[in-house]
């Protein structure tokens, strides 16, 4: 038999994430965005770097707008 008792937990859960592009702020319960993580590899001149970025949808439309081959749907 498995006694159980409630118990509360505290958290961390993101509440805001600015747009490393144009620097708006983002509400992640209301909008959604891009969140990029790169741990740079052996063979670049970044070797054993880590970025992340967040890009929120109107910059992913502008950014996306100059690829010279679109994102895969
Ligand atoms: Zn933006």
């Amino acid at each position: 038999m498995l006694k159980k008792e409630e118990r509360f937990v505290k958290s961390q859960v993101v509440s805001e994430v600015l747009c490393n592009i144009c620097g708006k702020k983002i509400n992640p319960e209301a909008e959604d965005f891009v969140h990029i993580e790169k741990h740079w590899g052996y063979f670049s001149k970044k070797d054993g770097d880590y970025h992340e970025a967040d890009i929120c949808e109107s910059c992913w439309d502008s950014l996306c707008g100059g690829f010279k081959i679109g994102p895969e749907e």
